[in-house]
């Protein structure tokens, strides 16, 4: 057998062990067979005690496995990890840095080759072939480990994340103020008591089989549908009087998907060819899974977790598997692989003071419930090791998506502090709802919102938005199973408008493609965010943005408010041409049919490199011009804003991207157009000051951090602003550019906009 096929081979088994130990042994076993060598070992790192386990053996002593652990820099393995490279030796025993371990049973070996195991730059492991005789392992040989080590990062990786290899380990104290990073989903600051949640219960361990009794198993799956949806139902309840009524709908969408025409009915279908209850459940919920984790949307791909949670819920009834009445102490801090609704229904409201999920981005129903119920939540922080955190003090920064375990007492009075400010902090913000977006010397800058989800028009009104300047049309094209008709846009498009009469309203022209699919309107490209998206779909086919089009402008009818259209993905001034064409086509059937309209006003999204460089002649074609940071970012670094891998690399602030936005305001400016963005960027503190320095006109942002922003603006004079933007802007480094420009906005008396213990 080739080497590539027992490199397959041996991967392929290790996936697909059944535990993690298992994986472990099946990769010490094959990988001695294959290089026909006398020991195999893999050490891996616990991080949060920095050390080395040695997990799983096969030549050495097996009694030792699990049990014998070496510090972080010891002997070679430690070398190995601290080089991130492989070391191969003909006679280890004659290196400086090796150690006896005799325990082990190392010592007749001469020869080692050692290769580190690293996922995002970080050595997560190393795996060691040894041999009794002065033998050099060949080139061949170290190629095929570091092969397969690569190949293996990202098994262990998830393995560490889950705690998996913390639960191979021993007992020793955790290190004080361990930090793991995962997203903010829901702004502030916990201080509790870890308490895991596991899922009720787990659909990978639910085999199929046929069943001769299908009438009994279909009662059996009714009953189940029918303790699950009450639980809904109650969970809905239970929420119902601290949540508004749009965060409350999002219930009746769970209900739905457990009506009879969606996955009871597909299910029930199973039953009726043969298959048991259990297995036509899992075989539905996996097959609506996959739809949903080849939607790159990322709002819609977080309801791939709702269906699943609605399967376990269902499975749970079925394996008669009730939830296990736990205990919740009085700062209770929720952590769990995939936190659900449910999980934090179950938690006494009064007792919970945050949630860390492993899976799971700013767009997932809990994130969502959590910052309307006001609860910090850290999403996607896959490294935090669930079985060692259980039961201890837990710090979670949803400011900055962070978690301390095992938090100093020093560490954890000065997050009490934080806490207690920030408190204080946002009670005073309430008071600014009607107070101008003013700089203390007069300046005015426009604090619009972005709107797209249930619940952001009646947020946005609460805090006080002078307008929309970003309708994301996209979403009722979402929730449909067919293109939406004119007059059901209109009435969408006319709930906002009257929402927010007079003030303006910003509606952009569909922008699918990239990372937003609609399932009745596939786009299967290689390459989506540089294909067929946005203004690219909609002029080619005028159809469907001429009804779009219409119903903006008829919803616009006899009110004041202006409406404003604005052109997503533009790259090339034909692109506006032709855009502007088909608008003026739409209103001039608008009104023929007699409806009295204002003309709109037409603007272009700055998003792409291209448009960055004719942003001038751009801007004479339109009314206004709109910077949508974050795909700007994205195509100007080239980092997918979705990817995990790259997310460090995602830098708002980079040097480039400021350029960039300072020349594309410049240039608007020079046509006498006003310049707005509407990218996460403007919702940021540091952002927003740098922003109103290079003189944008408008900030549109989430409706949760306008009131921050509005009160960032109104303690700074735009003077201040523009000498920390030109000295920013001397600056060649991202994280340079974000540390200055924090730390002049403390010194001007900022900081309680920017809660944060260390840089
Ligand atoms: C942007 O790209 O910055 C933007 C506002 O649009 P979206 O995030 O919807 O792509
Ligand atoms: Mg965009």
């Amino acid at each position: 057998m080739n080497m590539l096929s027992r490199l397959r081979e041996i991967v392929d088994d290790v996936a697909n062990a059944s535990s993690f130990r298992q994986a472990l042994n099946l990769l010490v076993v094959n990988v001695r067979a294959a290089l026909g060598t006398e020991v195999c070992s893999v050490y891996l790192i616990n991080r949060t005690r920095d050390r080395f386990l040695f997990a799983a053996n096969e030549g050495l002593n097996q009694s030792y496995v699990g049990q014998y652990t070496l510090a972080a820099g010891e002997g070679l393995v430690g070398l190995v990890a601290e080089r991130a490279e492989p070391i191969n030796l003909k006679d280890a025993m004659s290196h400086p840095r090796f150690r006896y371990l005799p325990q082990i049973g190392e010592e007749p070996f001469h020869s080692f080759l050692g290769v580190p195991v690293i996922h995002h730059r970080i050595v997560l492991g190393v795996l060691v072939v040894q041999q009794r005789d002065e033998r050099k392992f060949d080139e061949s040989e170290e190629a095929f480990l570091v092969t397969l080590a690569a190949q293996l990062a990202t098994l262990l990786a998830h393995a560490e994340a889950t705690g998996e290899v913390l639960a191979l380990t021993s007992n020793d104290a955790v290190r004080e103020n361990q930090l793991f990073r995962g997203v903010g989903g829901s702004p502030g600051i916990g201080i509790g008591t870890a308490v895991v949640m596991q899922p009720l219960a787990d659909l990978n361990s639910v085999r199929e089989r046929e069943t001769e009794n299908v009438t009994q198993e279909l009662l059996i799956f009714d009953r189940a549908v029918e303790s699950a949806r009450e639980d809904i139902r109650r969970i809905g309840e239970q929420f119902g009087g601290s949540l508004p009524a749009e965060e409350l709908a999002l219930f009746d969408v769970y209900l739905h998907m457990l009506d009879d025409t969606a996955i009871p009915g597909d299910v029930r279908e199973r039953i009726r060819l043969g298959q048991w209850a259990q297995g036509a459940l899992k075989q539905v919920i996996r097959e609506h899974l996959r739809t949903f984790e080849q939607m790159e949307d990322p709002y819609l791909k977080e309801r791939g977790a709702d269906v699943k949670d609605l399967g376990l819920r269902v499975l749970a009834y079925l394996q008669d598997t009730r939830q296990k009445k736990q205990h919740f102490p009085e700062h209770t801090i929720l952590v769990g692989e995939e936190i659900t609704p449910g999980m934090l229904a179950a938690v006494p409201a009064d007792r919970l003071v945050g949630v860390v999920s492993l899976a799971g981005s700013g767009a997932s129903h809990v994130a969502i419930l959590a910052r309307s119920l006001g609860i910090p939540a850290v999403m996607g922080a896959v490294d935090v090791p669930l079985y060692d955190v259980e039961h201890t003090t837990l710090v979670v920064d949803g400011f900055c998506g962070e978690v301390y375990v095992n938090a100093s007492k020093h560490l954890l009075d000065e997050y009490a502090l934080l806490i207690a400010a920030e408190k204080e902090f946002v009670a005073e913000l309430d008071t600014l709802k009607d107070l101008p977006p003013e700089t203390t010397d007069g300046w005015q800058v426009r604090l619009w919102v972005n709107i797209g989800l249930a619940g952001d028009l009646s947020r946005s009104l609460d805090r006080g938005a002078e307008g929309i300047g970003l309708f994301r049309t996209e979403v009722p094209f979402m929730t449909q199973d067919r293109f939406p008709t004119e007059e059901e846009q209109r009435l969408i498009y006319r709930e906002h408008m009257t929402a927010f009469e007079p003030r303006p309203v910003t509606m952009r022209t569909l922008d699918i493609g990239g990372d937003k699919a609609l399932s009745y309107f596939p786009i299967d490209e290689e390459n989506p965010f540089l294909g067929w998206r946005g203004i690219r779909v909609t002029l080619d086919h005028p159809e469907i943005f001429l009804v779009q089009v219409r119903a903006m402008i008829k919803a616009n009818a006899g009110l004041e408010g202006q409406l404003r259209i604005m052109l997503p993905m533009i790259s090339s001034v034909s692109e506006v041409d032709e855009a502007k064409k088909l608008i003026e086509q739409a209103y001039r059937e608008v009104c023929e049919e007699g409806i009295d309209v204002k003309h709109p006003q037409i603007g272009v999204m700055i998003e792409v490199p291209a448009a960055v460089y004719q942003a001038r002649v751009l801007a004479r074609r339109v009314d206004f011009l709109a910077v949508g940071s974050n795909d700007l970012t994205q195509y100007m670094l080239a980092v997918d804003r979705n990817n995990p891998r790259v997310a460090e690399l995602y830098r708002e602030l980079h040097p480039s991207v400021l350029a960039a936005l300072r020349d594309v305001a410049k240039s608007a400016h020079a046509e006498g157009k006003p310049i707005g963005i509407c990218g996460e960027l403007a919702g940021t503190p540091v952002g927003a000051v740098l922003l109103m320095g290079m003189g944008y006109d408008v900030l549109s942002m989430n409706a949760t951090n306008l009131p921050r922003i509005k009160w960032v603006i109104r303690n700074i004079s735009f003077r201040r602003a523009r000498r920390i933007l030109s000295r920013a802007m001397t600056m060649d480094d991202p994280l340079e550019i974000d540390r200055f420009t924090r730390k002049e906005m403390i010194d001007a008396g900022l900081g309680r906009a920017i809660p944060r213990i260390h840089d």
